[in-house]
């Protein structure tokens, strides 16, 4: 299975709005957030014209992330029953050359140059895993072309004479070059054999897990405790006879804490304590929060002194702790 929005994102999300704005890692969370926000909407932005393509049987996979020997990512994979395809999306804007000799490509903004990685051997080094994986799982090749699409409609590509001038595409010619492919590639697989090769696929996706408080050297204690206002935003809400009490604004509700308790469970990599989540619901007894978290919907792991609670959304997605 595949999220909608990558954990990695997520988390992200959840420390930009627990994390105090004055935290000197703020600003880098920040930067963090807004790349992986960035490279998402570009990932996101292609399906329309892949949904354009007027091939029959064609399958597409957004950010499948495989393990096989190392961990490699494709931002779209397209599995058709004579060709596969695989899009590196880029979602560069400004004047972007590409040198064929030293293989790099050269942004120009505001009088602003920046280098960044050829998006063609990044692509044909994906093909390389991925080809390596389906011998290893038996799974039968077909030709599979490898693109970079720009999909910033503000992006003006100056290829030269970059050989690969062919594999550099903008969105709008995605749909023709999959017709004009699978024309050339009559079917040689059944749609059944397609549908089973997407279903292993997206059984053996495995997200990206970060234990990102450690990553940016963050502590819990760094972050803002009590339960936001879901109307104000003020911190803390007051538990008072079973439901949730502002004192700013007077809001009342009772399932306020659950936002607060996932936010907990990402950046915890899903294990959650009662001693965790009564500190940061400000509430005084450790054993009042876990039936919160129990009522919740979390799962409880380990007895006793030891236990933690995973939330079930998670689980799929955060296997181990890093
Ligand atoms: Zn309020």
């Amino acid at each position: 299975m595949i999220p909608d929005t990558p954990i990695l994102s997520q988390q992200y999300r959840a420390l930009l709005e627990l994390l105090p704005e004055q935290h000197h890692e703020y600003p880098n969370i920040f930067n963090h957030f807004r790349r992986q926000e960035a490279g998402q909407a570009g990932e996101d932005y292609l399906a329309y014209y892949l949904d354009q393509a007027q091939v029959p049987s064609l399958t597409c996979i957004k950010r499948l992330r495989l393990e096989h020997h190392s961990s490699f990512q494709l931002d779209w994979l397209v599995l058709g029953l004579g060709i596969r395809v695989i899009f590196e999306v880029k979602s560069h804007t400004g004047e972007i050359y590409f040198d064929p000799k030293s293989h790099q490509l050269t942004r120009i903004i505001n009088n602003i140059k920046e280098g960044f990685d050829d998006p063609i051997l990044q692509v044909d080094r994906q093909y390389a895993n991925l080809r390596s994986f389906f011998t290893a799982h038996n799974i039968a090749q077909l030709p599979t072309y490898r693109f970079a699409v720009f999909v910033n409609p503000n992006a003006i590509l100056r290829l030269h004479d970059y050989p690969e001038y062919q594999r550099v595409l903008t969105s709008q010619r995605v749909p023709s070059i999959l017709e004009d492919l699978a024309n050339k590639h009559p079917p040689t697989i059944s749609e059944e054999a397609n549908q089973k090769i997407e279903q292993f696929l997206l059984d053996n996706h495995r997200e990206r897990g970060v234990s990102i408080l450690e990553k940016h050297a963050i502590l819990w204690d760094d972050l803002h405790k009590g339960l936001p206002c879901p109307f104000c935003n003020k911190r803390p809400m007051k538990r008072e006879r079973m439901r949730w009490q502002c004192a700013f604004c007077g809001t009342r509700c009772t399932d306020a804490h659950h936002k607060l308790l996932y936010q907990i469970a990402l950046l915890s990599n899903n294990r959650v304590t009662k001693q965790l989540a009564s500190q940061f619901l400000c509430m005084k007894s450790p054993d009042a929060a876990r039936k919160l978290i129990v009522r919740a919907g979390f799962i409880k792991e380990g007895a006793n002194k030891n236990a933690i609670y995973k939330h079930p959304e998670l689980i799929p997605f955060i296997k181990s702790v890093q």
